[in-house]
This record gives structure tokens, C-alpha cells and sequence, in this order.
């Protein structure tokens, strides 16, 4: 390429790292490079993917052979009015950044997920959902205005008055309409750095389900850690995590525990240990023995009296607490983990995934990890939220194994689409374009397509994920 800025030849992972792809990447500081690199890519018939901090596990931010614009470089601040909770910001600044800059004053990010590293372009392009998101919405709920850069070189300042088609379609748009240059976004009001939180154990996945229903009526943030380890009747048993904001007279010194080293003041064990050990340590529990291991003694300390009391912990703390377990995905070097998400309507939600959690146990393939959460629908035309339930599932890829592993989330696609749920494209590695149609449904599909057709006629955007399980459809 000829522009000014650098393009160096990298191998890309996506975050689970069993799927990379060999891409020329860019690191463009200003929406002026994204728009240079556009035309130049379009001139030279090649196509471009855009992509975040690569939080997404497939290959929904890699392009084999071609270009990768990394906007993580563009990660300013641009605007913050601590009265309204209202900032703007560069697409490139993470959920990390986006608290650090808001706590202090009383604000906190609406929509968060499990983790802070992931960038506010990448959390709107997935519509990312938090714990939250049964009663707040999604991340494009949290919205109210970005500047969108076409493949045209144009940019469309969109909200829910101006360009709302592209508004809203663009929220699970993956990144395949155009570049998120800026986006302004209302925080939430919060009265304290802490949160009240409590764990309680459930011994089936009816009774998890049951309880996470009661916890709606008080709860601000729920999520539930199901044993994989269970069988039989304790199929799906788990721990429900419940949390909820504290009331603005419930905490004597807001102005020192909204503070950012309040927040990360005390160091899990595991980031006291030196660098590289926790991987090497933990590794054996990728094994199927240590699957079954991990999760049984996770069950049984979810049984301790502190947890069962209800407690305070810090927003950081309750919201990723990933993130203070520094490199743990490493332990499952060198072939990585697949994920599947699955987002099932309330109805069918307990016995589709009992059926997954069943079937995963047959092919010898226990998830490692396994997450349940309450959602409601949202309706942009490739967003898989509906109103129902998700299981979040961690596959472990063992030595030789990948064949077998993808064999079985192509299973589980389908028994999702039986289930009329749909998959999270994020977290997804195996959908075909025929599952996809099943999914997500011809008319929404349909809807997808011209917004395509609108914004970038060329298809000059494109990802893996893209060529894998949706451009087919699409046709020539
Ligand atoms: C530990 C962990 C926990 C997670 N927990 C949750 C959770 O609770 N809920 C949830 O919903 N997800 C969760 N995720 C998934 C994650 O939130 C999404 O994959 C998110 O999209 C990642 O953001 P990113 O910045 O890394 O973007 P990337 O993964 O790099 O890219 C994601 C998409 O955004 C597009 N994109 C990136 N930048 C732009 C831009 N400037 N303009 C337009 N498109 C762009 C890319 O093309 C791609 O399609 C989790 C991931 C991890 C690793």
C-alpha cells in the first residue's frame, strides 16, 4: 500500500486463539487515515476488516491475506460533561479507559462486559451485552450518537433522529457498513464505588433458572456460573451471582471508593504470582480431569459462608473479575479454546441447554467454563439477543482434537436453531451460511443486505467471520 501509514504483515488470533490468519495490518490514528486507507484499498480491489482489541473469539476481526485497520491507536477522550454523564470518545478507547475517566465523578459505562479491555468500536460493531441486559438493554441502547465512515469516504453522523436505519443496523453490523469514528454515550449514575453482592448455590438448572427470575426484582446485575462437572439431576446446577447498586445514602465516602485506586487496590493472588506462572499452573485444568476438577472445587466454594452473606465489592471487582486473573487464557496454549454462545427464547431455554450440556458430555468434550444470563430482545437485523436465556461455553482444543470439537458446536448451532435461538457471532467459530439463514431468518438477512448494498457497494469491508457465514448468502 502506498499511504503514508505503516502496513506491517502480522499473524492475527482471534482472542481464543485457535483461529488466526497471516493480514496486513494498519494502525491508523485519525479517522482521515481510516478514509485514505479506504480508497487505497479500493483501488487496489483489496478489502479491509476493521477491528478493536480483539476480544472477539473467532475470526469475526481477522482477514486472511488482506488488510486489518487496528483502531485501537485512536483512543481519545474527546468530550465529558460529568453533569449529564454524557462522553464522547474515539472508537478505540476501552471499557478500562472509559471508567477510569467517569468513576471519580459518579458515572459508570451502561453496558458492560466480562471483561474491560474490549474497545467501545468493537462493543457497539457486536452489540455487546452486560450483566445487565434483561432491564438495560444492549451497548447501542447506552448510545445516543457516532459518526459512521462509509467505504465512499462520506461520514454519517447517525442517532436515533438522523440516518436511524443506519443507527440502529449498525449495532451488529460487525464492522461491515463502516468505521465507528466517534461515539457519544450516556454513563449511568452510581452512588458509590461498591456494590452489595451475593452468591447462592442451586442444585439444578431449573432451580438456577428460577432464581435468577426471582433475583429480577432487585437486582441490578445477575449472572450465573453453571458446573459442568454436574450429571443427571444436577445437570446445570450452579452459582447465581446477584449484585446491586448501592442507594445514594448507603455509602459514607463515595469520593474515595469511586476513586481508581480504590477500585484496583487489592491484587488477586493470582496477579501477585510472576509472570508466565499462572499459564503453566493452570494448564493441567484444560484437561478433562482438571475440567471435571476446577469446576467441582468451584462449586464447592461457592458453598462458603462469605459468599452466601451478602458483601461489598468494587464495580472492577464484581464486573470483570477476568481481568485480575492476568494471561489465564494462556493456560490453554498452544491450540487455544472455542466458545459457543447461544441465545435461547425462555421457553425452550432449559431444555435446549441441558440437550447442549448433555450432548457436549456424550462427544467426551466438557465445556471448561460455563456461563448463564438473562436478556431481552433487541431487534437491529443481525443481533442475536432475544428474550430468553444464554449459555456461554469454553471448549478446551486438545491435541488433535479440533475436528471433533467443531463437529459439535456445528451440532449445537443447530439445536439452537431448532430452539429458535440464535448464536452470538462474537464468540462463534463454526456457523455456516445455512445455519445462519436458519438463525437469523430471510428477512432479517434481507434487511442486512441493503443496508450492505447502501453503505458499501464494493464490499470493500469484509472479515473472515463475514466469508465464512454470511457473504455466501449474499450471492456474487
Ligand atoms: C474475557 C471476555 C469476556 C467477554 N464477555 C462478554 C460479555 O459479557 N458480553 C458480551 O456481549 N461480549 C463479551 N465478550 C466479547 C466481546 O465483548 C466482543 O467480542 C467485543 O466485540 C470485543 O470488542 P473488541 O474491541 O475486542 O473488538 P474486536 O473483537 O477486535 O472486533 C469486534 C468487531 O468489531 C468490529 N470493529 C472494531 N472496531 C470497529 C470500528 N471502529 N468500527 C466498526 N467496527 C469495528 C470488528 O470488525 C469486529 O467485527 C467477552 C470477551 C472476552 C475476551
Amino acid at each position: 500500500m502506498s499511504v503514508a501509514l505503516d502496513v506491517r504483515d502480522e499473524e492475527l488470533a482471534g482472542w481464543g486463539l485457535a483461529q488466526s490468519a497471516r493480514c496486513q495490518v494498519a494502525y491508523p490514528e485519525s479517522s482521515a487515515a481510516i478514509a485514505d486507507l479506504f480508497a487505497e484499498a479500493g483501488r487496489a480491489g483489496q478489502t479491509i476488516a476493521l477491528r478493536g482489541a480483539g476480544c472477539s473469539s473467532g475470526d469475526a476481526a481477522l482477514n486472511a491475506g488482506a488488510l486489518v485497520l487496528d483502531c485501537s491507536r485512536m483512543n481519545r477522550i474527546l468530550a465529558w460533561d460529568a453533569k449529564s454523564g454524557q462522553i464522547t470518545v474515539e472508537p478505540g478507547v476501552t471499557i478500562a479507559q472509559f471508567w477510569r475517566h467517569t468513576l471519580p465523578d459518579g458515572w459508570w459505562p451502561s453496558v458492560v462486559p466480562g471483561t474491560s479491555e474490549v474497545t467501545v468500536g468493537g462493543a457497539a460493531a457486536m452489540q455487546i451485552h452486560g450483566k445487565n441486559n434483561w432491564h438495560a438493554g444492549a451497548f447501542g441502547d447506552s448510545v445516543l450518537a457516532f459518526d459512521l465512515l462509509l467505504p465512499s469516504g462520506e461520514t454519517l453522523t447517525c442517532s436515533r433522529e438522523h440516518n436511524s436505519d443506519l443507527f440502529s443496523g449498525a449495532f451488529g453490523g460487525m464492522g461491515l457498513l463502516g468505521a465507528f469514528t466517534a461515539l457519544t454515550l450516556q454513563a449511568r449514575r452510581v452512588h458509590s464505588g461498591n456494590v452489595w453482592e451475593i452468591t447462592t448455590a442451586h442444585h439444578s438448572l431449573d432451580t438456577l433458572i428460577a432464581a435468577l427470575e426471582e433475583a429480577t426484582t432487585w437486582a441490578t446485575d445477575l449472572v450465573a456460573w453453571v458446573d459442568t462437572s454436574g450429571r443427571g439431576k444436577r445437570l446445570g446446577r450452579g452459582l447465581l451471582k446477584a449484585s446491586r447498586d448501592l442507594a445514594p445514602d448507603e455509602d459514607a465516602h463515595p469520593e474515595l471508593t469511586r476513586t481508581v485506586d480504590y477500585q484496583l487496590g487489592r491484587k488477586s493472588l493470582a496477579a501477585r504470582l510472576p509472570k508466565g506462572w499462572l499459564p503453566r499452573l493452570a494448564r493441567p485444568l484444560t484437561s478433562p480431569a482438571g475440567v471435571w476438577l476446577s469446576n467441582r472445587g468451584q462449586w464447592m466454594s461457592g458453598q462458603g459462608i462469605r459468599q452466601r452473606r451478602s458483601h461489598l465489592s468494587t464495580y472492577v471487582g464484581a464486573n470483570f473479575p477476568l481481568d485480575a486473573i492476568p494471561g489465564w487464557r494462556d493456560s490453554y496454549r498452544p491450540r487455544g479454546l472455542m466458545q459457543h454462545q447461544s441465545m435461547v427464547p425462555t421457553q425452550a431455554a432449559s431444555a435446549t441447554f441441558r440437550q447442549i450440556l448433555d450432548r457436549s458430555r456424550q462427544a467426551g468434550l466438557t465445556p471448561s467454563f460455563a456461563v448463564l444470563k438473562k436478556h431481552r430482545a433487541s431487534h437491529e437485523p443481525l443481533g442475536c439477543l432475544v428474550d430468553g436465556y444464554s449459555l456461554a461455553l469454553d471448549y478446551p482444543i486438545r491435541r488433535g482434537q479440533e475436528p471433533q470439537v467443531r463437529a459439535l458446536l456445528g451440532t449445537l448451532n443447530d439445536m439452537v436453531a431448532d430452539a429458535g435461538g440464535r448464536i452470538y457471532f462474537a464468540k462463534d467459530s463454526t456457523l455456516t451460511p445455512a445455519q445462519t439463514r436458519r438463525l437469523y431468518g430471510d428477512e432479517a438477512l434481507e434487511d442486512f443486505r441493503v443496508l450492505k448494498e447502501q453503505c458499501d457497494p464494493k464490499r470493500l469491508l469484509s472479515t473472515d467471520l463475514y466469508q465464512r457465514a454470511i457473504a455466501p448468502l449474499f450471492g456474487a
